[in-house]
């Protein structure tokens, strides 16, 4: 629950200025929306900025201070702003942008908000992710409807006094359940100093006086170059980094430096120096084994003492629930952090294997995985485009274990078929995840039912077997932004299924979907007489949603139409990578189990937290 504003005699900065504000009248210059039942200086505002370059890690620090947080017992909720005029990041090419993530409101965002997904265990929604192109849609439609008042709509106030709505919004009611949270957590995409992210920016430095003293901390996110020929850490990119950002009015309390290694006293003191922050505020944040002991590690650096001073919130810690938080973690970072038992190799046959940020969630999970199977996984990237049926055998050889990840697109199908067909025969644990589904199918149909030219209507649009086909509702939309099957939505599980088991007998499972073609109901009968099973459906509609092989004829044959990836949680990693992982394990070392896909491995950890 968040906490009483502070006492009355310390009224929030430039009230008496505040007072006009959300009034837009003629007389004032103020624009700043306030929700209803907002209380000012009652929430709390964690901003974090990156300077001197992007790609830094904004949304794994940001994320592991929301984690310090939240263990100690208070709501979080995080936030995205983005400057590009996308409206979501549905049309983004993750070449470019990396994978788009979903959230369960079928949202598509940016791949930070699996980070803070992960991080917090928490879901979020499509308040969490904001960009310019759906802040000035909503300006322009607000002007259309007359919503300013004959004034003529600018970048300030009106601009910026959306930003500082929504931030108040979130404040209001992001909490898991709709209420209010204690501190919002919001990262600004790109870097102080771009065009297109100045007026966040701008807003922030607003949000911060009108919210009064103590109701916002900025973060400071830099970079410390080391430059080889140099073999010495050098500050002063930073340092302008930070000047740009206090050239535009704001004056950091908090600066953590990335950097290969970790930052000298040298560093730190110049650091301090030029930028009006204490020492014990410069934090090191150089790169590490794995993002999630980032919390643990600046717990022990004391930035969760130094955040709780700033907006002043030490009062409000729960000691109890921060031990025991932390303690389910650290459990984790153990199993995360020691010398494994198990190695296996999986592939993921993908198309954008130069990229791996355009499987982040699929690497995530199976790290997941590995941890909690006490496995080391070595991941082999193949690109599907180069495969063919006579090379398919050379090119998974030694791979115990195969995802093909979702797609779009004809580039590299026949390749993926070729994948599918390869595991299935030899017995090769698969995991087909929506585009890896649908090429199950496809396979099935030809080689098994024998529908020799069985194809999807995406890459064939006449295809005279389309086994899998566009969703009929899905016909109808013309465009490609937003137009796909999104979100979470009910699967049914058979029971006595693989599905089943994987899912510890739950009778019905969310999934987070997005495709725009399914498999064509007409098939379904054909498909399972020849011993396809359809394990997972959609509860009223016949919409094929996890299909499988008896285990008596393959160890572990599994596909989904929607994306198990983007549900695994550190804590509780998703089933059907479980499945995988505990199916690779045994594929690499035969004499470790006879059963085919262990249960006494899958049920030694709780699934679900
Ligand atoms: N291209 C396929 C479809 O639209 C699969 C989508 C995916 O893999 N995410 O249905």
């Amino acid at each position: 629950m968040p906490h009483s504003p502070e006492a009355t005699n310390s009224r929030p900065a430039g009230s008496d200025l505040l007072a006009q504000l959300g009034q837009t009248t003629h007389q004032t210059e103020f624009y700043s929306p306030v929700p209803d039942g907002y209380v000012r200086g009652r929430h709390k505002y964690v901003v974090v900025l990156g300077t001197v370059m992007s790609g830094l890690g904004k949304g794994v620090f940001s994320s592991s201070m929301a984690k310090m947080l939240k263990d100690k017992g208070l709501s979080v909720a995080p936030i995205k702003m983005e400057g590009y005029l996308n409206i979501d990041s549905g049309t983004l090419n993750p070449f470019r942008h990396g994978e788009v993530f979903v959230l369960d409101d079928g949202t598509e965002c940016d791949m930070d908000l699996g980070t803070y997904e992960r991080m917090l265990d928490q879901d979020l929604t499509r308040r969490n992710f904001i960009t310019s192109g759906q802040l000035y849609t909503e300006v322009l439609d607000r002007e259309r409807q007359g919503g300013y008042l004959g004034r003529d709509v600018q970048m300030i106030p009106h601009v910026t006094g959306e930003v500082k709505r929504k931030l108040r919004e979130l404040a209001l009611t992001g909490g898991p359940d709709g209420g209010p949270v204690d501190v919002v957590f919001v990262e600004v995409g790109g870097t102080v100093g771009d065009y297109e992210n100045g007026y966040y920016i701008e807003a922030l430095r607003e949000l911060a006086f009108e919210e009064g003293e103590h109701s916002a901390c900025f973060v400071a996110l830099t970079y410390i170059i080391e430059p080889p020929a140099l073999g010495e850490q050098k500050s002063k990119a930073a340092q302008l980094g930070i000047r740009a950002l206090m050239e535009v009015g704001i004056q950091p309390h908090i600066i953590a430096c990335r950097a290969s290694s970790p930052i000298t006293e040298t560093v730190r003191q110049k650091i301090a120096m030029y930028s009006n922050v204490p020492m014990s505020r410069v934090f090191s944040l150089h790169d590490r084994e794995s993002i999630y002991t980032i919390p643990d590690d600046m717990r022990i650096a004391g930035l969760d003492r130094e955040v709780l001073s700033i907006v002043h919130l030490h009062d409000h810690v729960d000691a109890a629930t921060e031990d025991a938080s932390r303690e389910r973690w650290r459990s984790f970072i153990r199993k995360l952090t020691k010398k494994r038992t198990h190695k296996a190799t999986i592939a993921i046959t993908g198309k954008y294997m130069q990229v791996r940020d355009a499987y982040a969630s699929i690497r995530k999970a199976l790290a997941h995985c590995g941890a909690h199977l006490d496995a080391d996984l070595d991941v082999r990237w193949i690109e599907t485009s180069d495969i063919t049926r006579q090379s398919v055998a050379d090119q998974l050889r030694d791979i115990h274990g195969v995802i093909t990840p979702g797609g779009f697109g004809m580039r590299g199908v026949e390749g993926k078929i070729a994948c599918v067909n390869h595991c299935r025969i030899q017995r090769v644990p698969y995991l087909g995840i929506c585009l890896g589904f649908q090429t199950a199918v496809i396979e099935f149909a030809r080689n098994v039912v024998g529908i020799e030219p069985a194809g999807s209507t995406e890459f064939e649009p006449n295809c005279p077997e389309p086994v899998i086909s566009e969703l009929p509702e899905q016909k109808k939309i013309e465009g490609l932004g937003g137009t796909m099957r999104l979100g979470a939505q009910d699967v049914l599980l058979t029971s006595d299924t693989l599905a089943a088991f994987l899912y510890d007998g739950a009778p019905t499972v969310r999934g987070r979907f997005r495709h725009r073609y399914e498999v064509d109901p007409r098939y379904i009968e054909r498909l399972e007489e020849a011993g396809l099973i359809f394990s997972g459906r959609h509860p009223q509609h016949p919409i094929m949603q996890i299909l499988e092989l008896p285990l008596e004829q393959h160890p572990y044959f599994v596909a989904a139409q929607f994306h198990p990836e983007l549900t695994s949680r550190p804590l509780a990693p998703q089933p059907m990578f479980m499945g995988l992982v505990a199916a690779a394990i045994q594929r690499a070392n035969p004499d470790l189990e006879t059963e085919q896909v262990s249960s006494r491995w899958l049920r030694a950890e709780p699934q679900h937290t």
